[in-house]
């Protein structure tokens, strides 16, 4: 018995319309968990790495995790994982919201989706089963349309009544058009967004426009509401569950208040929001008429919590605007900073309207501002003109903003060269406009400044899909933040190199963990301790890991997605950063001066890491890491 799995992953060969269901084998579960981690394998194991993100012979493998569709809190997530047509090299995401709890109850650990359709199509999986139905209808519609009319079709909705409750994850224009940073939206005006790395483009290229899962409704009259998940010990995970819930609720209520975007003033007194493309990180101007807590004070109707969720962090937006009816999320921290300060727009609701845009079209809101910003600096230095863009896009222009989101999701005029990102972007236009394209590896970076917390610097250079504050969420041990239980237990100078190598490494393996285990990463700052998740994953699952081998997991998992790209061809030349993140700020004072030693950190990482000075993890770590199957695609 596989406790914690339905043991069942499907895969749907869009090509040919076959289904195949397949068992997962308990090793595998054991040594890579689920979500991202199991998804890494299987990509790995099972498909041609060298595949082009577009080709119909390349997967896209979304995953749920031992702890999905379990009372674990948090735990209502799902993983998705592909290459990525963006950066070209490994490519993940991970949401909250329902589909992912929904979709384990429904006796599904993962979808492995390959092969391309002739035809627009949506998926459906209820119960196990699978129908692939065509989509034409729903081609050209956005992600709220779209999942409206899903809604009424498979949910069977009666007048103001839902029959069959319904998630879906959806691509809009974008992801049709295959703008290489579309992201894929789940249920519509209260969706959440699986949004870095351009999986939005791969569905289009399959001509997947939604896949749906569903709870029937007569289920619910039969009395069976939920098709259980098999846990080892029930009671006892409770019990463990039971005795940290209510201090998470009464710890997170600041953040179930104001979510992410209560934190954008702050961040922007201590220099870590990026201001017009990166050239400044202070404006404080603009970070008191962006302050995310008065757009919550405004437009936040209600909270939204993913599945299992006792936090809440989610806001539903409902306003009247300059900019006509916004609805949709509050937007993140990071959509505020890189689609408002990032652009230099103070427009509270010009930012709230741009972040319904994304969302609506299916864009990537870090990248979709990263581009915009670009291209306002390439404006400004006379790179194109005003015929080519059909608009002028000056700094601070809110409507600029909203027509250039537009144009990127239809591809049209200007709109087609950013929808390649700024790299390439980049690459296309010349002069020297490569000095101004802020990514690393393809992916535009977050908002976050390496500059006000060094141990970024190393994270974004190093991360598996590129520039990723996520991957290692290191930042927030710099500013208050220990987890003695990984041997951080200190907060470290966050000018500093010191220490940083092995605390991103930590980090980067933790961070794997949950993105495996499928919980949510902003729990780490509650009750739910490493050990205490290691305990619950124990009391699913009845595998008794100990704490060295729940953390060499992470290890494993970290590295698992390295030879991926190793294999790619990428190596220490590629674990680098925009010279202007490296650089002295325009308004750098002795609060904000610091340059980063990039080498320093790097050879310090490789060193941690066990990987040669190449950064290419050597045989000998992949043996101890048991992944001597795998060496093979760097040799
Ligand atoms: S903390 Fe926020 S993002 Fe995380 S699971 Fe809860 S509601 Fe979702």
């Amino acid at each position: 018995m596989l406790y914690g799995y339905a043991n069942n992953l499907i895969y749907i060969n869009l090509s040919t319309g076959n289904v195949e269901k397949r068992k997962i084998k308990e090793h595998v579960a054991i040594q890579y968990f689920g979500g991202a981690g199991l998804a890494a394998y299987l990509y790995l194991a099972e498909f041609d790495i060298n595949s082009e993100p577009f080709n119909p012979k390349t997967p896209i493998i979304f995953t749920t995790g031992p702890f999905t569709g379990t009372k674990v809190p948090s735990s209502g997530r799902h993983s998705v994982a592909f290459r990525s047509p963006l950066t070209g090299i490994w490519g993940e995401a991970d949401v909250g919201g329902t589909f992912g709890d929904i979709l384990k109850r429904n006796k599904v650990d993962g979808i492995v989706v390959y092969g391309s359709s002739k035809i627009p199509v949506y998926i459906i999986i209820s119960e196990g089963n699978v129908q692939i139905k065509n989509a034409s209808h729903l081609w050209g519609k956005d992600t709220y349309e779209t999942y409206e009319i899903l809604n009424k079709e498979v949910g069977n909705i009666e007048v103001g009544k839902v029959e069959n409750k319904i998630s879906a994850m959806v691509i809009g224009q974008a992801g049709e058009n295959l703008v290489r940073f579309a992201s894929i939206m789940t249920d519509g005006k209260h969706g959440r967004a699986l949004g870095r790395c351009g999986m939005g483009a791969v569905m289009g290229s399959k001509n997947l426009k939604a896949i749906v899962t569903l709870i029937k409704k007569s289920r619910k009259k039969d009395g069976k509401t939920e098709i259980k998940i098999p846990i080892a010990y029930p009671n006892k995970l409770i019990e463990s569950i039971r005795k940290v819930v209510p201090d998470i609720v009464k710890a997170s209520s600041r953040f179930r208040k104001y979510g992410t975007a209560g934190s954008f003033k702050r961040n922007m007194e201590i220099g870590d929001v990026p201001v017009k493309n990166w050239i400044s990180g202070r404006w404080l101007e603009g970070g008191e008429s962006l302050n995310g807590k008065n757009m919550v004070e405004i437009a936040k109707k209600g909270n939204f919590y993913c599945a299992k969720c006792p936090i809440g962090c989610g806001g539903v937006a409902e306003t009247e605007s300059p900019y006509g009816k916004i609805i949709g999320p509050i937007p993140e921290y990071e959509s505020i900073s890189m689609l408002g300060a990032n652009c230099y727009i103070d427009d509270m609701f010009a930012v709230m309207k741009a972040n319904e845009m994304c969302n609506r079209f299916g864009l990537d809101t870090i990248s979709t501002g990263s581009v915009i910003a670009f291209a306002m600096e390439a404006y400004e230095k006379g790179y194109f003109n005003n015929l080519e863009s059909n608009i002028e896009i000056e700094w601070g222009d809110a409507n600029a903003v909203l027509k250039l989101i537009k144009m990127i999701a239809f591809r049209e005029k200007i709109g087609d060269l950013l929808a390649e990102g700024v790299r390439i972007a980049s690459e296309k236009l010349g002069n020297n406009s490569k000095e101004f394209a802020i990514h690393c590896k393809g992916l535009e970076l977050p908002a976050h400044d390496p500059r006000t917390f060094s141990s970024l610097a190393l994270g974004y250079a190093t991360g598996n899909r590129g520039g990723c504050h996520l991957q290692a969420l290191s930042h927030v041990m710099e500013r208050s933040f220990t987890i003695p239980e990984l041997g951080l237990d200190n907060v470290l100078d966050k000018y500093s190199t010191e220490g940083k190598a092995e605390m991103v490494v930590k980090m980067q393996n933790y961070m794997a963990i949950l993105d495996s285990l499928k919980i949510c990463k902003f729990l780490i700052f509650y009750e739910a301790s490493p050990k205490k998740i290691l305990e619950w994953l124990n009391l699913i699952t009845d595998w008794n890991l100990d704490f060295n081998e729940f953390l060499k997991v992470g290890e494993r998992i970290y590295n698992l997605k390295r030879i991926f790209n190793c294999s790619l061809g990428m190596t220490r030349k590629d674990d680098n950063l925009p010279s202007r993140v490296l650089t002295y700020r325009k308004d750098d004072d002795d609060m904000f001066g610091n340059i980063i030693d990039l080498d320093k950190l790097l050879n310090d990482y490789y060193e941690v890491r066990g990987w040669d000075e190449n950064g290419v993890p050597t045989k000998e770590k992949l043996e101890e890491l048991d992944l001597s199957e795998f060496y093979k695609f760097i040799l």
